[in-house]
């Protein structure tokens, strides 16, 4: 998914891209993520002043999820704008004026795929729950509290304990 300086200053229309794009290599590390659906890339490339090109639009997809209380499993659909700047530097050093909304690129051409992957990555959630008021599991016995109670005596939780959070470290 790549885009040239030269070719985009020279369009008369922007750069309509489309792509679907694997992305389950990027949530490899989070044990609450059972999958990813491909992600729906639509973006549009246009020039944007001396050797910058702006790249819009979004990406679309979906995450299965754990419920972080009870262990279901949730999906999560994404929607996630994109907007970068990329600005064609065509010699290795950054200008003094450098400026911090812009991409510095050095080649002639730019990949997307790490911005868009990136981007994605920015935008998944920490944490789900099944629905807000999800009961969690029984701290005792495992049960799921929301399907059913169990005979357990939890009048006292040990806040300590209340969560499942540690169970994602
Ligand atoms: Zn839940
Ligand atoms: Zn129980």
């Amino acid at each position: 998914m790549k885009i040239h300086f030269r070719k985009i200053a020279n369009a008369d229309e922007p750069l309509q891209l489309h792509e679907t794009v694997d992305v389950s290599r990027v949530v490899k590390g989070r044990k609450d993520i059972l999958a990813v659906a491909p992600l729906s890339v639509d973006l549009k490339a246009l020039p944007a002043g001396a050797d910058c090109v702006n790249v819009v639009g979004k990406l679309s997809g979906e995450v299965d999820m754990l419920c972080s209380r009870c262990l279901t499993e949730v999906k999560r659909p994404m929607n996630v704008p994109f907007a970068e700047t990329f600005k064609w530097l065509k010699q290795p050093v950054l200008p003094d004026d450098e400026d911090e909304e812009l991409i510095y690129i050095k080649d002639e051409s730019v990949d997307l795929i790490p911005y868009v992957e990136e981007n994605f990555v920015l935008h998944l959630p920490d944490s789900v729950l099944c629905k807000a008021e999800c009961l969690g599991l029984c701290q005792k016995c495992g049960q799921n509290l929301n399907e059913g109670t169990c005979s357990c005596d939890n009048t006292v939780i040990d806040p300590r304990f209340a969560g499942l959070k540690d169970f994602f470290k």
